[in-house]
C-alpha cells in the first residue's frame, strides 16, 4: 500500500524544511543545466567559426601565392610552398594541404603516402561560381576534419582550388577544457546555493516546527510553554532601541504575535477559573437556595446545597421536576430582553412549599445564563419568612391600636341594640309584675325585636373580630368597594359621632384587582383615621360649624387599574412633609395619638400587590390619597372573600 502512494502526496507530506529544500535545489540544478547547455553551444559555435575563419585566411594566403606555380603548372615549387604552409604551429592545427588545377586534378598535396582520391571530390567547390571558399565536415582516417576550399584566380578566371584540411579535435579540446573549468565553477556555486538553501529552510522551518509544537502544547492546556525568541527583559537594547529596530521579519513577528496570544488566553484562562472557583463558590457554599432551570420548559438543571437543606429535597429529587413543585414561577418578558444578564426580581413575597408540606415566604430573582450548551436561568429564592411574619405582627400591632381608637364609636354603637334589648326586657318584666296577659302579638312583637337587635349586636362583634383576624399574605380578586364598605361600617358610627359628613361615590362595576380584602381594609382604615385626625386638628382652635368638615371616598377604573381616592378637608401637608409620611415612625401627632406607621405599613401592604399610593396636599385645605392597583389578570386567583 505504501509504495502506492504518489509522488504528489509524499511531497504534500514532506517537511516544510525539505520542500523548501527540494524546490531551491531543483531550481538551481536547472539553471546549472541551462547555462551549462548554452555556454557550451555559444563556446562551440564561436570557437568553430573562429577556426573556419582561420583556416580560410591560411587557404586564401596559399592561393595567392601559389598563383604563379598553377599557371606554370609547377609541382615542385608548389609542394614546397604548401608544406612551407604547415611548417610552425600550424602543424598542430592542419591535417593537410592540397591544391587542384581549373579540371580538379591534384597538382601538389602534403600527404606522404599516396593521395586519397576521396578527397578530391568531397568538398567540390565551383570556381565558376563566384564564391569566395566552401567548408565540410569529413571523416578522414577516424578523425573530424573540416575541409576548407577556396578558388584561385588569376584576374577573373578561376585557375585553381586550394583545399586545407583542419582538425576538428582542436576545438573540441579547447571546448572540453573551458567545459571543465566552467563545470568546476557552477559546481562551486551550487555547492554554495545548496548551502545556503539548507540553511535559509533551517531558518524558516526551526521557528515554525517551535510554534507547532507550542500550540501542541497549548491544545493539551500547557500555556507554560516559552516560545519567545528572546524575552525583552533579557535583551542588551534599551525598550526605545528596540522599538525603533522592530524586526521585520514574518516569521519572528508570528511567534512574537504567537507569545502575545498564549499570554493573553493564559490570562484569560486565570480570569475564567478564578470566576468559576468564586461563582462555583457562591453555589455551592451560600446561604440562599439556587437553582438553575432550563430557559423552555422551567425544568431544575441543577441544586445548590440550601436548596436541599431549605426545601428538604435532595439534589436528585429536584433534577428534571418543574419548579413549580415548590412554588409559583413567574417568567418575566425582562429576562430575556436584557443584553447584559443581570438578576431580575420575577416573584415577591411568594409562597413556596417544602417536601415536608410546611410554607415559607420568598423573593424570586432569575437571571439569564447558559448550563454547557443549554439556555438556562439562575434562580435565587431568598427566605423572606421571617421579615413577612413581622410585618404581618406590625399591621396586626397597628390593627388593635385602631380598633382601640375606634372603641368609642364601637361602644356606641353597640349601645344602640342593647338598649332596645333593655327596653324590650323591661317592656316583659314590667307585664310580669303587673300580672297583666300579653296578646300574642305583642308577645311575638318584643321577642323579634329582641332577637333582632341580639343580630346586630352580634354583627358588630362579629365585625370586629373580623378586622381584628390575622391577615395571611395570599392573593385572591378583591374589588376595592368591598373593603372600603367593610371599614365604613366599624368607622362611620364614629365619624357621625364625630360630626364629620362622609361622602360615598363607589364605582357600581369596579373591576377586581389582585390583592387580599383584609390587608386592603387596614390601608382604607388608615387613610380614614388620618383623615378624619386631619379634620379634627383643623377644627381644634376653630369654632365648630366654621369650616366644613367632610371626608370624600371615591373608586373608579382608569387605564388598566382600579383607583381610589380619599380626600378630606383637614390641615393639609406641607411640600417639605410630603416626602416623608411614608417614612416609618415618623409622624407630625402628639405623643400617644400617633406612631408613624399607618402610611409606612399602607405603602408596603399596596407595593406588595403592585399598587401605588400617592399623596395631593394643599395645606390649609385638605389632603387627598390615590390608591390605585393594576386589574387582576384572568389568572388563577380565587374570588372574593367579602
Ligand atoms: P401617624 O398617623 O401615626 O402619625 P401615619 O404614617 O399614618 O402615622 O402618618 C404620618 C404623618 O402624615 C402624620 O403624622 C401626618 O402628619 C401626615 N398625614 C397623614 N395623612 C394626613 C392627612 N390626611 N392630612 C394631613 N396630614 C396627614
Amino acid at each position: 500500500m505504501a509504495a502506492r502512494v504518489s509522488l504528489g502526496t509524499r511531497i504534500k507530506n514532506t517537511s516544510l524544511k525539505n520542500k523548501i529544500f527540494l524546490a531551491t535545489t531543483a531550481v538551481i540544478l536547472l539553471i546549472s543545466v541551462l547555462i551549462a547547455l548554452f555556454t557550451r553551444w555559444v563556446l562551440i559555435s564561436s570557437l568553430t567559426s573562429e577556426l573556419k575563419l582561420r583556416g580560410l585566411g591560411i587557404a586564401t594566403s596559399i592561393a595567392e601565392s601559389s598563383r604563379g606555380a598553377i599557371l606554370t603548372a609547377d609541382r615542385p615549387q608548389l609542394t614546397s610552398l604548401i608544406f612551407d604552409a604547415m611548417l610552425g604551429e600550424r602543424r598542430y592545427l592542419l591535417d593537410y594541404v592540397f591544391v587542384q588545377d581549373k579540371k580538379g586534378a591534384v597538382l601538389a598535396h602534403t600527404f606522404t603516402h599516396p593521395f586519397p582520391v576521396r578527397l578530391a571530390h568531397a568538398n567540390p567547390l565551383d570556381p565558376t561560381a563566384g564564391t569566395e571558399g566552401a567548408i565540410r565536415l569529413l571523416r578522414h582516417r577516424n578523425r573530424d576534419i573540416y575541409d576548407i576550399a577556396v578558388p584561385v584566380r588569376e584576374g577573373i578566371y578561376p585557375i585553381g582550388t586550394v583545399h586545407v584540411g583542419l582538425y576538428k579535435e582542436h576545438i573540441d579540446r579547447l571546448v572540453s577544457k573551458l567545459r571543465s573549468t566552467f563545470l568546476g565553477f557552477l559546481s562551486a556555486v551550487t555547492i554554495i546555493f545548496f548551502a545556503v538553501s539548507h540553511w535559509l529552510s533551517r531558518y524558516i522551518s526551526r521557528p515554525l516546527s517551535r510554534l507547532t509544537q507550542a500550540s501542541d502544547e497549548i491544545s493539551r492546556g500547557n500555556f507554560e510553554m516559552a516560545i519567545a525568541p528572546a524575552p525583552s527583559g533579557t535583551s542588551p537594547l534599551g525598550k526605545g532601541q528596540q522599538a525603533s529596530l522592530r524586526s521585520n521579519d514574518e516569521v519572528r513577528l508570528l511567534a512574537d504575535s504567537f507569545t502575545h496570544m498564549t499570554a493573553h488566553i493564559r490570562h484569560s484562562q486565570a480570569q475564567l477559573r478564578e470566576s468559576e472557583l468564586k461563582y462555583r463558590s457562591l453555589f455551592t457554599g451560600g446561604p440562599n437556595p439556587i437553582l438553575v432551570l432550563d430557559r423552555r420548559d422551567h425544568t431544575i438543571i441543577d441544586a445548590n446545597p440550601s436548596t436541599e437543606e431549605v426545601y428538604g429535597y435532595t439534589r436528585e429529587e429536584l433534577i428534571g421536576k418543574a419548579i413549580d413543585r415548590l412554588g409559583p414561577f413567574e417568567m418575566k418578558a425582562d429576562l430575556l430582553r436584557t443584553a447584559e444578564p443581570k438578576p431580575v426580581l420575577v416573584s415577591a413575597k411568594v409562597a413556596y412549599q417544602r417536601k415536608n408540606g410546611t410554607a415559607l415566604h420568598v423573593n424570586v430573582h432569575a437571571c439569564p445564563a447558559h448550563y454547557g450548551e443549554r439556555p438556562a436561568l439562575i434562580v435565587a429564592t431568598t427566605d423572606i419568612t421571617d421579615m413577612v411574619e413581622k410585618d404581618n405582627q406590625l399591621i396586626q400591632f397597628s390593627k388593635l391600636k385602631t380598633l382601640g381608637e375606634m372603641s368609642a364609636g364601637i361602644a356606641h354603637e353597640l349601645n344602640q341594640p342593647l338598649n332596645a334589648i333593655k327596653m324590650g326586657s323591661e317592656y316583659l318584666e314590667m307585664m310580669t309584675e303587673r300580672a297583666e296577659m300579653m296578646t300574642r302579638e305583642d308577645l311575638a312583637t318584643v321577642g323579634g325585636e329582641v332577637s333582632r337587635q341580639v343580630d346586630r349586636a352580634t354583627e358588630i362583634i362579629g365585625r370586629l373580630r373580623d378586622f381584628g383576624r390575622k391577615t395571611d399574605f395570599t392573593r385572591e380578586r378583591v374589588c376595592l368597594n368591598d373593603p372600603i364598605r367593610s371599614v365604613l361600617k366599624i368607622v362611620a358610627p364614629q365619624l357621625e359621632l364625630q360630626n364629620i359628613n362622609l361622602v360615598l361615590d363607589l364605582a357600581p362595576d369596579l373591576p377586581s384587582v389582585g390583592a387580599h380584602h383584609n390587608r386592603i381594609e387596614q390601608v382604607i382604615f388608615n387613610l380614614l383615621t388620618n383623615a378624619r385626625d386631619a379634620i379634627n386638628q383643623k377644627t381644634a382652635g376653630a369654632a365648630e360649624g366654621d369650616v366644613a368638615r367632610e371626608i370624600e371616598i371615591r373608586s373608579i377604573a382608569q387605564d388598566g387599574h382600579a383607583v381610589v381616592t380619599v380626600a378630606d378637608t383637614g390641615v393639609g401637608i406641607p411640600a417639605d412633609v410630603q416626602a416623608q409620611i411614608f417614612e416609618a415612625f415618623f409622624t407630625t401627632k402628639e405623643m400617644g395619638e400617633g406612631m408613624g406607621l399607618g402610611l409606612s405599613i399602607s405603602s408596603g401592604i399596596v407595593e406588595d400587590y403592585r399598587g401605588a399610593l400617592r399623596v395631593e396636599s394643599t395645606p390649609g385645605q385638605g389632603t387627598t390619597f390615590r390608591l390605585s392597583f393594576p386589574l387582576a389578570r384572568r389568572e388563577n386567583l380565587p374570588s372574593d372573600m367579602a
